[in-house]
């Protein structure tokens, strides 16, 4: 793997020097960090994202998911902007008309929610479903599967070990913190599961279920390894049975792969949502949507109808504490709002899925005529790139796949103009035309070369 880029990065290469000194690591979120070095970026429109020494990528980062109508929509913009003209930044600590518009169109597109509160970020969203959880069933365990992420809070920065020797049985893995400075009693509030195998998994349930508030899952790993759908199934009956919530954590998935998020593809009412990234249009957001009965337990009136619709823990209506200076701040909500409008429109999310998966098959087509293993997997406009035959269904089947050359082929590709974290998962937008499609299939072909054939 390349060392460093051959050339063209040096104010690149300068700023992140400079940052490094008022800077842990010269970033603002370790995601953000790759060798040989992050690219410093200075602007972007459409699927272009160009770098502070001016070179011009095709961006399927898109910020890790988030921009599907790629960088500076002209509709968001302008509704965003037009939102400041007349009203200003925020109505900050009152209510607005946007909350409720928004609202209003989550139940109308998820099927499973009855009511939402809205946060800052995917994180204070699983953070406060999970809270949720353990007050309504008065449990304080979760259960999350191995791989799967929820954002950096305590109780859901707990995995595997990536060290294949250490990771324990895949039938019960070994779960340990992916943090320094996680408290041991933390992290044995949680308990990994292993993805995709129903089997083991209810094991670890019926044992546990005494202790287990909830089951968080993301229902599309990573965006990419779709959950069996007999597994959800069977998961969705298992839960129910055991009174163990179900949290479906669709930050990536919700509005991606479709509108309704991936518990409309395979049709399962989760108690619990959380959502995210494209939800607030580019700007920060998170969102926790579900059952009414559930979602009430934070409402500060009179509980007298919670008690009385189905919850069983003993403790005090209020007792959910849930709140955030910026929590639907209105211009994320315009720009949002604006979003799934441009999204709602006759075919554009046909579209967007029709590109996404002609990419996939042109690269599949070009890497076999270079007989190198190589697969994509994924669903809507989300997908990644995988250098193994090997079927992928969970977190330790990566562990077959080439990673050091799907790294060697992205540092070559970020030298022809095609950006995205190495070896990251593949996002597009509708600012994605064919013409950068076909930019991209080139690109790969003169990266193989290089990097294989040189
Ligand atoms: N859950 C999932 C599934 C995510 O992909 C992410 C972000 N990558 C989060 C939670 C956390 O969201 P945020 O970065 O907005 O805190």
């Amino acid at each position: 793997v390349q060392t460093s880029f051959r050339s063209g990065k040096e104010q690149s290469k300068a700023m992140y020097e400079k940052a490094k000194k008022v800077l842990p690591g010269g970033i603002t979120a370790n995601i953000k960090y790759f060798s040989p070095q992050p690219i410093v970026m200075k602007t972007a429109t459409g699927c272009k994202i160009t770098d502070v020494d001016d070179n011009s990528y095709i961006d399927y980062l898109l910020c890790y998911g988030a921009l599907i109508t790629g960088h500076g929509h002209e509709q968001i913009m302008r509704a965003t902007i037009k939102h400041m003209q007349n009203i200003g930044t925020a109505i900050f600590g009152a209510p607005h008309e946007l909350e409720i518009t928004m609202a209003e169109k989550l139940i109308e597109l998820y099927p499973s929610i009855d009511m939402v509160r809205f946060t800052n970020s995917g994180l204070e969203a699983t953070l406060f479903a999970i809270r949720l959880a353990n007050a309504y069933t008065g449990k304080s365990k979760i259960g999350k599967f191995e791989g799967h992420y929820h954002g950096g809070a305590n109780n859901v920065l707990v995995s595997v070990n990536p060290n294949q020797e250490e990771a324990g049985s895949e039938l019960e893995p070994t779960s340990i913190a992916e943090s320094n400075g996680i408290p041991v009693h933390e992290l044995k509030q949680t308990i990994v599961l292993p993805f995709n195998d129903f089997e083991a998994t209810e094991k670890l349930l019926r044992k546990n279920k005494d202790d287990l508030a909830a089951i968080i899952l993301e229902p599309i790993q990573g965006g990419f390894i779709p959950a069996d759908a007999t597994f959800m199934h069977q998961l969705r009956a298992l839960t129910e049975e055991l009174g163990i919530l179900l949290i479906f954590d669709e930050v990536k998935t919700g509005f991606r792969v479709h509108l309704g998020g991936a518990q409309s593809i395979y049709h399962i009412k989760p108690d619990l949502t959380t959502l995210g990234k494209v939800l607030g249009g580019g700007f920060p957001i998170g969102a926790v949507g579900g059952r009414k009965d559930i979602m009430m337990y934070s409402a500060p009136n009179d509980a007298s109808d919670i008690f009385s619709s189905g919850g069983n823990s003993t403790a005090k209506k209020d007792v959910v504490f849930h709140s955030g200076t910026y929590n639907g701040h209105p211009v994320v909500l315009a720009a949002g709002l604006e979003t799934i409008r441009l999204l709602e429109q006759d075919g554009v999310m046909n579209d967007l899925v029709y590109k996404t998966n002609l990419l996939r098959t042109k690269l599949e087509e070009l890497y076999a005529s270079y007989h190198v293993p190589m697969q994509t997997i994924g669903m809507g406009s989300i997908f990644n790139i995988v250098f193994t035959n090997d079927p992928i269904r969970n977190y330790r089947d990566m562990w077959k796949a080439n990673k050091d050359l799907r790294e060697a082929i992205d540092i070559e590709l970020l030298e022809l103009g095609i950006y995205n974290k190495p070896s990251n998962r593949y996002s597009l937008s509708i600012a994605h035309s064919m013409k950068d499609i076909n930019k991209t299939i080139e690109a790969h072909e003169i990266a193989i070369k290089n990097v294989l054939l040189k």
